[in-house]
């Protein structure tokens, strides 16, 4: 966060008597900016008494096929003079658009551009978002921290440990409770956690009574100081099913350790099914249904998500009158393929390390192989308020039921967003897909994110929407906004469908 922000102390901000200072009303700070300088959330200034917006408003161009060249109109530092190429699909994000909050005026943008003969409108506003958080997906087996365990940044709680899913341990961060209820210190850093996480910019975290992890979006995770690669293939007994065949006649036994469930082929379904030969072995676990095995170990950082290093203390005695003898082989693997290790069974029936026969490797590179890179998710989630939807029509609620009607196509930056059923409109959207520096802050402390809405004219008009402040393209190119706003022209980031486009074809397939 700036030192603006960490400067900021709203019971001070007084007018200046003088006059020279201007009132930024674009959030409930309601900074006084003397000329030249900017507000505490850097994004407005004084520019010779009047207030701007100081990032430029985004202009996207999409490519005109789905992975079809990108061809960018502006590099961000030329000054555009409203004359450049690729006037056909152009996309007015909300992204240095500003905002209308509290919103007793309509959205900054309201614009109507055709589409294949149909007149579509989009509504544009920096939403602020005090209320949101960001749910992160990060790809490993090791264990990070018990659920429900404070994530820390800088000391200060921002959110949770949720679920392990498959492969992934899953985090909640900021929200009503973290952002607004909890101390100053804690919001402020909440807040900053958060836009550094949506601008896709690494941060450290710390669970309490767990690990330390670097995140950043489309990012590997580095887990106290060790850079995760690979994603779990699966389960052990999954992964037992997936490589069964593989190893068929070229190992007695193999034993895929994993946290979740351990695998044992010999004992498993998959193997059986081969003609797999009883080998007497014992595993140490809560057995679930034969050759799957839970709780081998507690959940750690070694082999398979657990917290052994050595994989032979998961194994009790084998046992000759169910299959032991001396000489079986046997193969132990993690469900990542990182760690593998083959062994015999010595007079005395204990299983012996020994060189890792060429024979093997093939099968356990396929695991590897099999390993999608890991990697950290972050979903932006927030909710479009009351005070935000009034923004874009005279009757907040009609909006509601335009979006949940699929009248009403939601994008964050020109990015889709996932709508919640149910009440309201809580989205979530994938930060990797935002162009970049899509997000901000205001320091309430509240995020500001880009939210654009896209609708046809006729429908914007029937939900009660601003008809008259309802401007083309042309004209926003041409001459900005009230804040007097910079326009910057990109490409789509790749993989968005041109918002205008998405939302005609949708409408047309309802
Ligand atoms: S914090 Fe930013 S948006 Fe809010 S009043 Fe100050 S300059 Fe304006």
């Amino acid at each position: 966060m700036s030192e603006l922000s960490e400067r900021f102390e709203p019971s001070t901000a007084k007018p200046d008597t003088g006059g020279e200072k201007v009132r930024c009303d674009a959030c409930p700070v309601m900074c006084y900016i003397a000329e030249g300088r900017t507000g505490a959330c850097d994004r407005y200034a004084n520019q010779a008494g009047r207030i701007v917006r100081t990032d430029p408003l985004t202009i996207l161009h999409h490519a005109e096929e789905r992975g079809g060249e990108v061809v960018p109109f502006l590099d961000g530092t030329e000054d555009w003079d409203g004359n450049l190429v690729n006037t056909g699909r152009r996309f007015v994000t909300a992204i240095g658009a500003g905002t209308t909050y509290p919103d007793y005026k309509p959205a900054p943008f309201i614009i109507s551009q055709e589409v294949e003969g149909v007149d579509l409108v989009t509504v544009v506003t920096e939403g602020i978002f005090s209320y949101c958080g960001v749910k992160v997906k990060i790809d490993t087996d090791r264990h990070l921290g018990p659920e429900t365990a404070t994530v820390r940044a800088n000391g200060e709680a921002v959110g949770h440990v949720t679920t392990a899913e498959y492969g992934s341990q899953m985090l909640s961060l900021g929200g009503v409770r973290h952002l607004t209820g909890g101390s100053k210190a804690e919001g402020r850093v909440t807040c900053d956690t958060l836009m550094t996480l949506c601008n896709r910019q690494p941060i450290e975290l710390k669970i309490d009574d767990g690990a330390t992890v670097i995140v950043e979006a489309g990012k590997a995770p580095v887990i106290d100081g060790k850079q995760e690669y690979r994603m779990r293939v699966g389960c052990g007994s999954a992964t037992i099913g997936m490589f069964a065949t593989q190893w068929r006649d070229l190992v007695d036994e193999v034993v895929v350790v994993d946290d979740h469930i351990t695998g044992v082929v010999s004992e498993h379904q998959a193997g059986k099914v081969l003609g797999w030969e009883d080998t007497g072995i014992k595993i140490v676990g809560r057995r679930s249904t034969p050759g799957r095995y839970f709780k081998v170990s507690e959940p750690g950082l070694g082999w398979g998500g657990t917290t052994i290093s050595d994989p032979l203390e998961i194994l009790g005695p084998f046992n000759a009158k169910k299959g032991a003898r001396e000489g079986l082989s046997l193969l132990m693997v993690s469900t990542t393929g990182e760690q593998f290790g083959y062994y015999e069974l010595d007079h005395d029936l204990k299983p012996v390390e020994k060189p890792f026969p060429e024979r093997l490797r093939k099968s356990v590179e396929l695991i590897e192989d099999n390993c999608e890179p890991a990697l950290c998710t972050v979903l932006f989630m927030g909710g479009a308020g009351g005070s935000l939807r009034a923004g874009v029509t005279e009757n907040p609620v009609n909006l509601t039921r335009s979006v949940q009607g699929l009248k009403t196509y939601v994008t964050c930056g020109g990015a889709p967003v996932y709508v919640w059923p149910g009440g309201g409109i809580t989205i979530m959207v994938d930060v990797t897909r935002t162009p970049d520096n899509a997000f901000g802050y205001v320091p309430t402390p509240a995020l500001v994110a880009p939210i654009e809405f896209t609708l046809r004219r006729d429908d914007y008009v029937r939900l009660g929407g601003y008809e008259a402040e309802i401007r083309t393209v042309e004209d926003i190119v041409a001459r900005g906004g009230e804040y007097l706003n910079e326009r910057a022209g990109a490409a789509a980031p790749a993989g968005n469908e041109w918002p205008p486009l998405q939302q005609l074809r949708r409408d047309r397939g309802r």
